[in-house]
């Protein structure tokens, strides 16, 4: 299959014409969204779904998010909406929160992997919701990458991955938040992140009260050796070893030059990911700095591409600054410690 990249602009949206008529028909398109880019396809159309499952090699048990471009569209795909998550689309729509709740008998399985609920949201990117709307359907659409590797946060990411396996790859530029949207389980009585995201548990009770983290969100190990492969939590995973180091600044700096100087007396390739203002610290080379301690929605927005640039640079062993578990900080830190195969180096 030929792959058509088509690059938008503001001046150019008649461009996503033919795309947005693909998915109408059925096919897959990627394109650009807020969080990171997505792979979509009809979500009512059960063969354009299992499309999306065949070209990431995506295990089927894992449900799709359907995105929409009005509000009102929510009413068709689910049912037994509460207020308080018409309260939460209100807020957080358009943008990176998608609610989990009972669908409606419209959607098929194969979007949902079975599951008799449905998750949805709305995205904060003029290309996606353009696209959305000319297509006329409401679109599934996971990460455009093949399963497994760091999510696509440019169109040349979703071109790696997936260049012949699908029709259409709109290119939007970067994408702004650069982690996936937080998914909100709202059909328990305190509703559950299930995954942290660019709308942080504090935005979300500012709007509607308690909300709780999923159990699993703290799974990670806390060792003090970073050998034992923990493959059952790794997921968003560079080709090298991920070694995540928390702890007092001075202590995770003098830890990670200690065992990068060890590796590299061993001949190994490594990187290390660090607060921008950690840098200067460092007396090992390949240095790279994921954003200011100040700003942890920067640190979101590079974190996969960094991740995809060391498997580009052929790095081995990859080690990155815990950060605070605050704030979108949380959603970094979920990425970091499930690439980490939940290993987290406690000092
Ligand atoms: P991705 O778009 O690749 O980031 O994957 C979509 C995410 O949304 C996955 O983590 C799914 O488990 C989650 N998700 C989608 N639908 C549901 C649902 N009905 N219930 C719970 N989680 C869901
Ligand atoms: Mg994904």
């Amino acid at each position: 299959m030929i792959t058509e990249y088509i690059r938008i602009t503001d001046s150019n949206m008649e461009q996503l014409d033919r795309a947005a008529k693909a998915l109408k028909n059925g096919q897959l398109v990627a394109f650009p969204t807020e969080t990171v880019y997505g792979l979509g396809a009809d979500a009512l159309n059960p063969e354009a779904v299992l499309s999306i499952f065949a070209a990431k090699g995506r295990p089927c048990d894992n449900p799709l998010i359907i995105h929409i471009a009005e509000a009102e569209m929510l009413e068709v795909l689910a049912a037994d909406i509460r207020p308080e998550a018409k309260k939460l689309a209100q807020a957080f729509w358009p943008g990176p929160l998608t609610m989990v709740l009972k669908k409606a008998p419209i959607v098929p399985p194969e979007t949902t992997s079975g599951l008799d609920t449905v998750a949805v949201r709305i995205p904060d990117n003029e290309i996606a919701l353009e696209l959305i709307r000319r297509s006329g359907v409401p679109v599934a659409a996971p990460s455009a990458n093949l399963s497994g590797k760091p999510s696509p946060t440019l169109a040349k990411h979703v071109l790696d991955d997936l260049n012949g396996r699908i029709p259409f790859i709109i290119d939007g530029g970067a994408c702004r938040v650069g982690v996936e949207s937080t998914v909100l389980d709202m059909t328990t009585k305190v509703p559950v992140i299930l995954r942290p995201g660019g709308v942080t548990p504090s935005m979300i009770e500012s709007v509607i009260g308690k909300v709780v983290l999923d159990k699993s969100l703290f799974n990670a190990q806390t060792v003090d050796k970073p050998k034992s492969p923990g493959l059952k939590y790794t997921h968003y995973k560079p080709e090298g070893e991920v070694i995540v180091v928390s702890g007092e600044r001075s202590d995770v700096v003098e830890w990670i030059n200690k065992n990068v100087v060890r590796d590299r007396e061993e001949g190994l390739k490594t990187a290390v990911i660090a607060a921008y203002e950690n840098t200067p610290s460092y007396n090992v080379n390949n240095i790279i700095p994921y954003g200011s301690i100040k700003a942890p929605e920067d640190m979101a927005a590079n974190i996969f591409r960094i991740f995809r640039d060391c498997d580009d640079a052929g790095i081995e062993k990859i080690y990155v600054e815990a950060i605070p578990w605050t704030g979108i900080g949380i959603a970094v830190m979920n990425r970091i410690e499930k690439a980490a195969g939940g290993k987290v180096i406690q000092l």
